[in-house]
């Protein structure tokens, strides 16, 4: 066995999944061809590989295989989406709504818009992390062309009400964003039923190969209009230019197949990790559950502690477990969670806080361990902090 720490950092990246990489190998070699070439079989064989894969990522979602545009990820997918809307509908209206706890691809975008001359309105979240509706609707103008809001949050877990959301914007004609890169795969997603008209995707968080994903753009009632980011040969019916990478987009179909076949059974499983997890770190002095504590992830927990040094913390944990800390997502920069703060935390509980991501291959021992290793880290650290 490798004495490598234990992997709960399943919402930053997943391992790939053997399955999904014994699905793309063929792609690297033998069938190498460019589905954009169109005289021999090499592209041929290519091309109907690019085809069925969009064919599967569409039904994943009920749309069709039309409305799904690769790209390289979920950063680019809203870019494209975001920037996109912007660029196609400034004539119509400059507003646009998100949410103070989107990913940062998400609200950069928006503060880049902003120095263009467009409004965004960044909605508060309440202190579970879901958006208050009746915020959302008063947020609406006559110029407001699109509302962006994620479907799960890459740190707490929180499930914002989509279906609900997609009704408001519909009602309004409005455009619905939602950035699903921690989503697809592990809940139910439906572009019909929950009136979505642009989804962002990504393969690497649910076991599939980095440096893919897709944006759903939404073909009928309405038909979106997007101005394309990357110009060139034409791509993606001119709206995302570049030689579609082919072993990456069979692969990111594959891992969006075994999810979607494997959703019910592996939630149920994670649920049972998460509550076994909690239940035994609940009775730290201090702990506080960050997130909705039912309407989220099921691989999710996101807990701070009161009177701890995050830095210590993080620090302490690190031989053991590999999780984020409070001030993962910004690691470059020594801020804490914009997401933390958000729900009203202070910057020291921000930073004293753990992110739990459990996945496919973690099991009970493991969850276990995690657990002891936390309470034996934070106990010195709560009396030490507490004594000065
Ligand atoms: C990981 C993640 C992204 C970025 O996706 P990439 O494919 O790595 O570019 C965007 N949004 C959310 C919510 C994420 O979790």
């Amino acid at each position: 066995m490798s004495h490598r720490p234990i992997y709960l950092d399943n919402h930053a990246t997943t391992p790939l999944d053997e399955r999904v990489l014994a699905a793309m190998l063929p792609y690297f070699r033998e069938h190498f061809g460019n589905p954009a070439s169109i005289s021999h079989v090499y592209g041929w064989e290519a091309e109907a590989a690019v085809k069925e894969s969009r064919q599967i990522l569409a039904e994943a979602i009920h749309a069709t295989p039309e409305e799904i545009v690769f790209t390289s990820g979920a950063t680019e997918a809203n870019n494209l989406a975001i920037k996109g809307v912007a660029e196609a509908y400034f004539k119509k209206g400059r507003h646009i709504i998100t949410v103070q706890t989107e990913h940062n691809a998400v609200l950069d975008p928006c503060h880049y818009l902003e120095s263009l001359g467009f409004e965004v309105t960044f909605l508060q979240v309440q202190n579970d992390g879901l958006i208050d509706l009746t915020e959302l609707v008063k947020a609406i103008r006559p110029d407001t062309i699109l509302v962006s809001v994620m479907t799960a949050n890459n740190e707490i877990g929180v499930l914002q009400p989509l279906a609900t959301i997609g009704a408001i914007c519909r009602e309004n004609e409005v455009l619905f964003h939602t950035d699903a890169a921690q989503a697809i795969g592990k809940i139910p997603l439906d572009v019909e039923a929950m009136k979505i008209d642009l989804m962002s995707l990504t393969a690497h968080k649910i076991y599939g190969p980095k440096g893919i994903g897709a944006l759903y753009v939404r073909r009928r009632n309405p038909r979106v209009k997007l101005s394309p980011q990357m110009h060139g040969g034409g791509h993606e019916r001119g709206m995302r230019s570049g030689t579609l990478y082919t072993p990456q987009i069979v692969g990111f179909a594959k891992a969006v197949e075994l999810a979607l076949s494997e959703m019910d059974s592996e939630a149920k499983r994670l649920t049972n990790l998460r509550q076994r997890l909690w239940a035994k770190i609940c009775q730290l002095h201090g702990i506080v559950l960050n997130g909705h504590p039912i309407q989220r992830l099921a691989g999710n927990l996101n807990i701070s502690v009161k009177n701890v040094d995050g830095a210590a913390l993080a620090l302490g944990l690190q031989p053991i477990i590999a999780v984020s800390s409070g001030s993962a997502c910004t690691s470059t920069k020594a801020s804490p969670s914009h997401v933390l703060t958000a729900l009203g935390h202070s910057p020291e509980l921000a930073f004293a806080s753990v992110r739990f991501g459990i996945g496919r291959f973690n099991n009970e021992l493991e969850i276990d361990l995690a657990a002891e290793h936390l309470c034996k880290t934070v106990k010195p650290l709560q009396t030490v902090f507490s004594s000065i």
